[in-house]
């Protein structure tokens, strides 16, 4: 910790990015802290469970983040949960954390794992059956449709790849989009329209997602007449909104407010890292987020060491 500094390393956000950031820089003996507006685990919390994380053939995502949070926990990380962040600055080469109940933290280093949402339609069913047939991620749920009808609902790239990837367990997937065009690159349509599995609803907006204990239907709207669509599962992919807006700092990222790093997960601002959902990245993986965690925390420590050398010469 340098003189004017509260914590060596300061992280913003308790998904799995967060605290596997936690888990390292504690472990690596720093004075550290994890912020969170709500409860640990981030998107885990609004996973049902989790198939694809290495060494957990099956585990409910809250059990993931409990476990994830006891684990960082266990080697001192300090956790402030139910705590948020209002705004983050840069002051000099301090960072400064400035949180809703008035209290400012200050310290070299930060890193960045606030995540983000994805963008909700706002249909009666869709908070209902999140987690029972309705779903934002196709990589994670997938393979729980096997052989089901889907709905994918979006016109952009994400909504016409995704589209695509769940035509590997759906048996047909119908793509519903508010438009008469796509907003999706050409190349990545022309092999959606390719493929057998997939059907376009175009013109067409979404009122309701319907079901009893899970999902059995997708009511939409085309030209002024309502339609019932039976599907096992709603695929959204309307846009994703990270959560980089509490930067005040000016930090490099892409047109969708994606943070941009180096492969050390440094941004363009000195002494600020970005990993997890923040970033952009390939994709928004659990294992990914947990790979960028432990980046950041390790390219941090050898940050706050040299300062540290530095300070002591
Ligand atoms: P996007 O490009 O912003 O597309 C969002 C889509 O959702 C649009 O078609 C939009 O319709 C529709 N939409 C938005 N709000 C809606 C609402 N309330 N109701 C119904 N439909 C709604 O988002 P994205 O597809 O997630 O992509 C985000 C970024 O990631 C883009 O820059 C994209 O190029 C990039 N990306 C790239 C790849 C790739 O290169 N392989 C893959 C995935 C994502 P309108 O068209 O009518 O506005």
């Amino acid at each position: 910790m340098t003189a004017l500094s509260d914590y060596d390393v300061i992280i913003v956000g308790g998904g799995p990015a967060g605290l596997a950031a936690g888990l390292y820089t504690a472990r690596m003996d720093l004075k550290a802290v994890l912020l969170d507006r709500g409860p640990l685990g981030g998107q885990l919390l609004n996973t049902e469970l989790v198939e694809d994380y290495p060494g957990f053939e099956s585990i409910l995502g809250a059990d993931l983040a409990t476990k994830m949070g006891e684990h960082a926990r266990k080697f001192g990380l300090e956790v402030r949960d139910f705590d948020p962040v209002q705004e983050i600055d840069v002051e000099g080469s301090t960072k400064v954390v400035r949180l809703e109940s008035g209290e400012a933290l200050r310290s070299p280093a930060l890193i960045m794992a606030a995540g983000g949402l994805p963008r909700y339609l706002g249909v009666p069913g869709e908070k209902e059956f999140w987690g029972r047939g309705v779903s934002y991620c196709a990589v994670c749920d997938g393979a729980f449709f096997k052989g089901q009808e889907l709905a994918v609902v979006g016109g952009g790239d994400a909504a016409i790849e995704e589209g695509e990837f769940l035509t590997r367990y759906a048996s047909m997937v119908h793509v519903i989009h508010r438009r008469d065009q796509f907003r999706a690159q050409p190349i990545l349509l022309d092999r959606a329209k390719a493929n057998q599995k997939m059907k376009f609803i175009l013109d067409s907006q979404v009122q309701e997602i319907v079901g009893d204990q899970k999902v059995r239907s997708i009511r939409y709207e085309k030209h002024g007449v309502t339609k019932n669509l039976p599907i096992g599962g709603v695929f959204i992919f309307i846009g994703f909104v990270p959560n980089s807006k509490l930067l005040k700092v000016h930090v490099d990222h892409d047109e969708a407010g994606y943070l941009l790093t180096d492969r050390n997960m440094q941004t363009s601002v000195e002494g600020i890292w970005a990993v997890g959902d923040v970033r952009a990245q390939l994709t928004k993986q659990i294992a990914t987020a947990v790979g960028d965690g432990t980046t950041a925390a390790v390219a941090a420590s050898a940050y706050v060491a040299a300062l540290k050398d530095a300070a002591r010469k």
